[in-house]
């Protein structure tokens, strides 16, 4: 394997799309799109349309503003098309899992952008390669395309995908391009977004509804956990297929939490108002009176404001400042071989205002803490610059165990929570006080009952068989300590 990684391939931490349009040309509104999904990957871009007759790709490592040049739109010919983003993992700078992967079969061309994680890849693809089929990544998205290539030999195309859905476990939001047809498939427990657009001269579908604003379309709604949709190629509308169904969903509420755009919705909810309501609860569970309130840039701020409004409706006199600044220019891409040097860039990252801070009682608001290494950076750099009292309040559960399903996280002994109390991680981080919020303060906000959220990052329980599974950072252990992405992003 090129990076020495692991056998049952990389996962995939990303965003999708997907556009069909009358008299227009989809190149265009794809890159567009994909800008807004910048923040679900940074690893590469990619973009396969097709113009009636044959496909045509073009797919890079980067991001996407350097990833397409006006030639490489101009050749992206054809009405309909999709795209997608991937999220950069540890050790992995390996364009053969670049995507949208595309192929042609015996039963037409296929484009598929996948988001999510699979926990049966291995054993799919063994099967595949008993039958013939020659693999060329080691990815989750290249044994969904072979099997629905399989099965498209045998039956149509709503039939075809029922039975691929049939056979892959997992979380997975795709975008499918087959021939000139674009479809979307949300996995049966709805583990990561989908939704449904409808854009000037025709429908997309797109991980995040902010991608739907900057095309200025009309979000129309989620796609549901296992439903299908089929996009007309003429821009005309779409169908739905719901091809299986499950008791309970599994959505992950770390989408809200940390991964998704504020200005997204999701499964009903706007992510802004659930952080902002993810505040409120923090206050009324663990609300400490102190001068001042702070959020750690970029991700705190929805939780920060609405825990100091929280404290304001109470009579607390809590400010709400901006204590601390963000470089913009140090990137999720940012690799950091050390401690030490992770340490460093969470210093060139954040600065205090000492102004803000000097001889004040502080509470830092802060989305979630996975290695600690951002909080106890702060919590020395605001005594450094004379905080009187450091109070961390976190948006979120501890967070215990690792992802499985598609969010880039750190292996189990990395994480700060991982067999510690929160007194335990106080002393760790040397703060004055450290609560977290409730797992049902979560599930309240997001207006969902815990069956249907997937928790497994904040319980250990996972609601798909996780057995055997690896995550990337565990694989990637050995190359780890060498070279590893360890920075968080705001
Ligand atoms: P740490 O410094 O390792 O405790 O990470 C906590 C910080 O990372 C918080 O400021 C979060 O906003 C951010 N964060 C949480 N999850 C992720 C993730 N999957 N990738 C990058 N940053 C993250």
């Amino acid at each position: 394997m090129p990076d020495g990684r692991h056998s049952e391939g990389p996962t995939e931490k990303c965003g999708v799309v997907g556009v069909s349009l009358d008299d227009r040309e989809a190149a265009r509104p794809l890159y567009y799109a994909l800008y807004a999904l910048q923040h679900r990957g940074q690893e590469s871009a990619g973009i396969v349309t097709h113009d009636g007759f044959q496909q045509h790709s073009h797919v890079e490592m980067g991001l996407v503003g350097d990833a397409f040049d006006e030639g490489d739109l101009g050749s992206l010919n054809g009405e309909t098309g999709i795209g997608h983003v991937r999220y950069p993992t540890a050790g992995s700078v390996d364009s053969s899992c670049a995507q949208p992967f595309s192929v042609s079969f015996k039963s037409g061309s296929l484009g598929l952008s996948h988001n999510g994680n699979l926990v049966n890849a291995d054993e799919v693809r063994e099967e595949l390669a008993a039958k013939g089929h020659a693999f060329t990544s080691d990815g989750d998205t290249e044994v969904i395309a072979h099997d629905l290539a399989r099965n498209l030999l045998e039956e149509d195309l709503i039939r075809a995908v029922k039975r691929t859905m049939g056979r892959i476990h997992g979380s997975y939001s795709l975008t499918i391009m087959h021939d000139d047809t674009v479809l979307g498939v949300r996995d049966p427990e709805g583990n990561r977004p989908l939704c449904i657009g409808e854009v000037d001269g025709g429908y997309m579908l797109a991980s995040e509804s902010a991608a739907i604003d900057v095309l200025d379309g009309e979000f129309v709604r989620d796609v549901k956990p296992g439903e299908l949709i089929v996009l007309k190629p003429d821009g005309s509308g779409f169908d739905s297929y719901q091809l299986v169904d499950q008791e309970n969903t599994a959505h992950c509420f770390f989408e809200h939490v940390y991964f998704a755009r504020p200005d997204s919705r999701i499964d009903d909810n706007l992510v802004y108002d659930v952080r902002r309501e993810l505040g409120r609860k923090l206050w009324e569970e663990s609300g400490v009176d102190s001068d001042v309130v702070l959020p750690v840039p970029d991700s705190g701020r929805a939780f920060a404001s609405g825990y100091a409004e929280a404290a304001q409706d109470e009579g607390a006199g809590v400010e709400f400042a901006e204590g601390l600044m963000k470089n913009r220019y140090v990137g999720r891409t940012f690799i950091m071989p050390t401690q030490d040097a992770r340490e460093r860039a969470v210093r060139l990252k954040l600065n205090p205002i000492r102004d803000v801070v000097e001889g004040k009682t502080v509470t830092v608001i802060d989305d979630s803490i996975v290695r600690g290494t951002t909080s106890t950076q702060l919590v020395q750099l605001l005594k450094d610059v004379g905080a009187e009292e450091v109070h961390m309040r976190i948006g979120a559960p501890a967070i215990i165990a690792p992802c499985y399903m598609g969010i880039d996280m750190a292996s189990r002994e990395e994480l700060i929570a991982a067999g510690q109390d929160t007194e335990d991680i106080r002393e760790e981080i040397a703060a004055d006080s450290l609560s977290y919020l409730s797992i049902d303060a979560v599930a309240e906000a997001l207006g969902e009952s815990r069956a249907d959220l997937c928790l497994g990052c904040v319980t250990g329980e996972y609601p798909y068989d996780i057995e055997g599974e690896t995550t990337d950072r565990e694989v990637a252990r050995p190359e780890i300590d060498g070279a590893e992405a360890g920075i968080a992003d705001d």
